[in-house]
């Protein structure tokens, strides 16, 4: 297919690439058994389709709309992402993004690869049948790059169930005879979704964050009981988060969307946020709290800070002000790496994004198994496995970070740019299992 191209010089000049790259070598430089060569390919994305097409706008009027897929590595199995509808989509960001989602599968061990995929689109100024006609226009301008074996997208920001129905339909025309549910996860329940998908990020975080903060690494955090929380947007992710820590015993202060955040340090109403933003369409206004910026919302007094929106959120200039004792990482990249070093300069601790939001591929691979076995499981079964995998990789991760420690302590080497943390133990684990898995393969040819 033509629109395959790859080239270098298009991933070494973004910020999101470059951050990407950074982590990578923090890693790297902790280790010496992983081998170099293996892990060189890993800075590029295996495969990139670029697409434009016309869509007719409800007004009669034509749009031209550009969109990306790209797939980072399938050494573990088929591409897995989401696919995001965003003005700021560009490939450079999905790039980094589909190499964070390959981590992650090796983190949380699911059977995937990394992918991620979008289009430059506002969806705020779109009608649902205009972003029907977009969704299904991407998806067969894609053609065979995706399928239930090769590359399975899921939903991202500002991309749902809906989104993932019209994936499907698409697909199913394209293929029709096939059970073709796998292609893609997140999809309404009666559809083949999973009982669970749509919360799964938000509760898997929440898991995360109790089994964390159970074993005594927060100083000054001993329980989640009363325990503050601020949190940078309130869409699927971000709003089942405050659900979740609020039926933890926490008290979710702070909450924001892209027009900015509420604050009332009693507790927010979270029934009275939600059916506020159903209502006028914004947080902002409801009655009883005050207004802040959203980067205001990140330098509030509070124990937990989970930034759930966008990446770079928190950087150089202004990881200073943050005052959190942990902050949770919802959202893809929200930290810089300066920002990192920052943070842990002040005794912050961290919960990185591949560990802390895996749970929603997590609960995307259990929705592929259910329908490849043409199965529904109940919700129960859903969350216990789901627990199982969040403690396990906070566990291993915690582990590792303690072995790495120790290793160093013994021998003390001063050249390290970078802190040692969560971040860089879960990244070693990846790349292991990642350059493991490829040498067993065996190179090609
Ligand atoms: P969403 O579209 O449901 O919600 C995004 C939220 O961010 C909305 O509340 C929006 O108002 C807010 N927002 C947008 N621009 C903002 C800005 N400039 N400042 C502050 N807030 C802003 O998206 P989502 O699915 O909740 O995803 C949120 C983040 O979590 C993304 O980084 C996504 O990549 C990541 N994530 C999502 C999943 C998932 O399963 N949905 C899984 C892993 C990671």
């Amino acid at each position: 297919m033509e629109r395959v191209s790859v080239d270098e010089n298009i991933f070494k000049d973004s910020s999101a690439e470059k951050m990407s790259d950074i982590n990578l070598n923090r890693a790297l430089c902790r280790v010496e058994h992983i081998h170099k060569g293996l892990v060189e390919v890993l800075r590029y994305p295996k495969r990139v389709v670029s697409v434009s097409f016309p869509i007719e706008m409800d007004d009669g009027s034509v749009q031209v709309f550009k969109g990306c897929r790209v797939v980072h590595n399938r050494t573990l199995g088929p591409g897995k992402g989401g696919i995001r509808y965003h003005p700021a989509v560009d490939l450079n960001e999905v790039s980094a993004l589909a190499a964070l989602m390959t981590w992650k599968c090796a983190l949380i061990e699911v059977p995937f690869g990394g992918a991620k995929g979008g289009v430059i689109c506002d969806p705020k100024n779109l009608t649902s049948a205009e972003l029907r006609r977009i969704t299904r226009r991407f998806i067969s301008e894609l053609g065979d790059n995706i399928g239930p074996y090769t590359d399975i997208p899921s939903p991202d920001l500002y991309t749902d169930e809906q989104t993932m129905a019209w994936v499907y339909d698409t697909y199913d025309v394209m293929h029709s005879g096939n059970n073709n549910r796998a292609v893609v996860t997140g999809k309404p329940i009666d559809l083949g979704g999973s009982a669970g998908r749509r919360e799964a990020t938000g509760r898997g975080i929440c898991y995360a964050i109790r089994h964390f903060v159970g074993k005594n690494l927060v100083p000054g955090l001993g329980s989640l009981e009363g325990a503050t929380v601020a949190i940078q947007g309130f869409g699927n992710v971000g709003a089942v988060v405050a659900e979740q820590m609020q039926c933890l015993g926490a008290k979710v202060i702070a909450v924001s969307d892209s027009q900015g955040a509420i604050v009332d340090t009693e507790g927010l109403n979270l029934n009275d946020v939600h059916a506020y933003k159903r209502d006028h369409g914004t947080l902002i206004g409801l009655p009883g709290t005050m207004s802040i910026t959203n980067e205001a919302i990140l330098e509030l007094d509070c124990d937990i800070l989970v930034p759930a929106a966008l990446s770079h959120q928190i950087c150089a200039n202004n990881a200073e002000q943050v005052k959190a004792l942990l902050v949770v990482e919802a959202a893809n990249g929200p930290i810089t790496p300066e920002a990192d070093r920052i943070l842990a300069s002040k005794s912050i601790q961290v919960l990185p994004d591949i560990l802390a939001n895996a749970g929603g591929v997590t609960v995307s691979y259990f929705e592929w198994v259910q329908n490849q076995e043409n199965q529904q499981w109940e919700l129960d079964e859903v969350n216990e496995k789901l627990l199982l995998k969040m403690n396990k990789a906070v566990d291993v991760t915690v582990e590792r970070l303690k072995l790495l420690t120790a290793e160093e302590s013994a021998e003390p080497k001063n050249d390290h740019d970078f802190p040692l943390d969560l971040r860089t133990a879960a990244l070693i684990i990846a790349l292991e299992k990642i350059t493991q898995v490829t040498s067993q393969r065996g190179m090609w040819p």
